[in-house]
């Protein structure tokens, strides 16, 4: 899972990838997340979700930021499963 270089995992061209805009709210998560974050290949046009650069980027707010994220998404997850299986 961790990836060292930044080579595409569709094509293999190193050094195409490229950070990408979110463009749902799953990725805004995930960009905000420290660890992970969603890549384009400039080569053969793939997207998808990677572990960053140099692995993960460990600070204090960079945790307490991804925890409050994930609390958010743990409390709208309960709050609409609590409205919608009524
Ligand atoms: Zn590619």
């Amino acid at each position: 899972m961790f990836r060292k270089s930044s080579s595409c995992p569709n094509c293999g061209n190193i050094g195409k990838l490229h950070k990408s805009h979110s463009r749902n709210f799953l990725e805004r998560i995930v960009n905000h997340s420290y660890i992970w974050a969603t890549f384009r290949c400039h080569n053969c046009g793939w997207r998808g979700i990677l572990m960053r650069k140099g692995g993960f980027k460990v600070s204090l707010l960079g945790v307490i930021k991804t925890f409050i994220l994930l609390s958010i998404v743990y409390y709208i997850v309960v709050y609409l499963i609590k409205n919608y299986t009524k």
